[in-house]
């Protein structure tokens, strides 16, 4: 089937310890074991298929154990996807350690992610679907690429800055047709976006501005939607029609890793469904609410039947 739904980006073999402390320096600790597939590409490209919106992921992996296990991952879900074989690089691996509060400690290696080239990419599949997602976890000059080739056959493409890096260049977001920043991102796109002639933008003062001030930011960054996604007090969506707020949905949060890839993989499979951009970040809240209910990241995305059965209880009144 085509896929209406093309995501560009990461897969990262995750490798997650819980143990009661973290290990100083020179100390070893025991812990509990869990591993599993990771990568906010992948992760996307997980929320919007388990929807049911024909999904191709694209990503790149080395030649070893993890790179078969990514492709019997993909196998069991269902979802195609072209993972590239990167012979003289890993397979992407992130070590996770989390303490008995919760709190972690990360080291990541984006190894084969890195080495994915145009050439990798289907070109018809990319012209071919409704929506084209990236991210920031791959290659830059591959993703700057994507985004170009998909906009100019007017794809909508989504661009999560996720994870926000130094050598990231605003000149991309003229490709892009929705951004989707959280509030350290949305930060670092202000201060960097050379539009809007702001320097020393902080959280603390995104915290503090009225919406239409906000809105009046997202704005100057050129780009036609801008969502910000603000944890558990929801987002901020500005278009050129206007700015609304979505409050967050209440619900048992066990684990919020992966809500932001939760969210861009519901708002990509709804507009590839031909939802508002509205109803479509609607979509996002509620499949990136969902996402926290559960531990993990991929395994945490909810069905389409799980998400539809979640949207009728909230719209009944309590
Ligand atoms: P990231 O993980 O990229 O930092 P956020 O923390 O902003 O992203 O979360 C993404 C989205 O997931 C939010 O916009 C919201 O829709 C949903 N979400 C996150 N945390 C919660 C929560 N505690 N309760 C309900 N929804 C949440």
């Amino acid at each position: 089937m085509k896929p209406r739904v093309v995501v560009v980006g990461s897969y990262v073999q995750d490798l997650c310890w819980r143990c009661p402390a973290f290990p100083r320096t020179g100390e070893t600790t025991v812990g509990a074991f869990a591993g599993g597939p990771g990568g906010k590409g992948s992760n996307q490209a997980v929320a919007a298929g388990r929807l049911g919106v024909p999904t191709l992921f694209v990503g790149a992996v080395g030649r070893d154990v993890f790179a078969k296990s990514a492709r019997a991952f993909y196998r069991a879900e269902g979802i195609a996807a072209r993972l590239v074989e990167k012979p003289r690089h890993a397979t992407a691996t992130a070590g996770i350690l989390v303490d008995a509060d919760g709190r972690n400690q990360i080291i990541l290696d984006l190894a084969a992610n890195l080495a994915l080239a145009r050439k990798d990419v289907p070109r018809a599949a990319l012209r071919g679907a409704r929506v084209v997602v990236a991210q920031l976890e791959s290659n830059l000059a591959t993703t700057a690429w994507v985004l170009r080739e998909a906009r100019r056959a007017g794809v909508a493409t989504i661009l999560n800055t996720a994870p926000m890096r130094d050598d990231f260049d605003p000149a991309m977001l003229r490709h892009v047709a929705i951004v989707v920043p959280n509030e350290i991102e949305f930060t670092a796109l202000v201060n960097r976006a050379p539009a809007t002639g702001v320097r020393d933008f902080t959280e603390a003062r995104l915290a503090a501005l009225p919406h239409a001030a906000l809105h009046t930011l997202c704005r100057a960054l050129g780009v036609p939607t801008v969502i910000i996604t603000l944890g558990d007090k929801g987002c901020f969506v500005s278009t050129a029609e206007g700015f609304a707020h979505l409050s967050a949905h209440k619900v048992r949060t066990v684990d919020t890793t992966g809500a932001g890839d939760a969210f861009v993989g519901g708002l990509a499979a709804a507009l590839a469904r031909g939802e508002s951009i509205l109803d479509a970040a609607r979509i996002g809240n509620a499949v990136g609410a969902l996402s926290t209910t559960r531990p993990g990241t991929a395994p945490s995305m909810p069905t389409a039947r799980e998400l539809d059965a979640f949207l009728r209880k909230q719209k009944k009144p309590r």
